[in-house]
């Protein structure tokens, strides 16, 4: 079955709702340009659509994907940092008032780390390195349930996400907040990790 024409047929759903109409959504923003009020920080699972699960409109989320919703420490060495290179244009250029790092039930990435951690060999290039951002937050929860160790990454990334001098800054003067958030998908509950935690459902 041919996967590209379902996609253009929700090219022409998404046609009519931004751009048709008395006053089209995406005439202002390409106008005004992008004011995003959040960066969000969410895992690449098919499921957990940010967008989706928050209604919100194009040009509020600033988003970063990446497998278990990680953050790394910050780190200007030269290398690769597509998420660090996210993080600082929605911090510095886009001004975004929060960021929020938001984690899952079921997540693969968080589930490969564990397994890792529990001496299991991950068969895998590239996302055994990545996971391991979260080691040591996630190491004294390997043994528990996954949901232990899918908020303990969150936490981890909250935790990164202050080494990150430019963002220590925003939060000394006010002008920026950072939230954790884990989505039940399962049961369609969502946990936030600020202290002290609390489930909304
Ligand atoms: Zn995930």
């Amino acid at each position: 079955m041919p996967k590209l024409p379902p996609l253009l047929d929700g090219f022409d759903t998404f046609r009519a709702r931004y751009f048709d109409g008395a006053s089209p959504l995406y005439s202002e923003l390409a106008l005004s340009g992008q004011k995003p009020h959040t960066l969000f920080v969410a895992c690449s699972d098919s499921r957990v659509d940010p967008a989706i699960l928050f209604n919100v409109e194009p040009g509020e989320f600033f988003v970063v994907r990446n497998v278990a919703n990680l953050v790394p420490p910050y780190q200007p060495d030269g290398g690769l940092h597509g998420t660090s290179s996210a993080i600082e244009y929605a911090v510095r250029d886009l001004l975004v008032s929060q960021i929020v790092v938001c984690g899952h039930s079921n997540c693969g990435g968080i589930d490969a780390l564990v397994r890792g951690l529990n001496g299991e060999v991950i068969a895998r290039e590239f996302i055994g390195p990545w996971v391991s951002i979260a080691e040591e937050a996630v190491r004294p929860h390997c043994q528990s349930s996954s949901k232990e160790a899918e908020q303990a990454g969150v936490l981890s990334s909250l935790s990164n996400l202050k080494t990150f001098p430019w963002i220590q800054a925003r939060l000394n003067d006010g002008s920026l907040e950072l939230h954790g958030l884990w989505f039940d998908l399962a049961a369609g509950e969502l946990v936030v990790l600020d202290q002290p935690p609390a489930i909304i459902s």
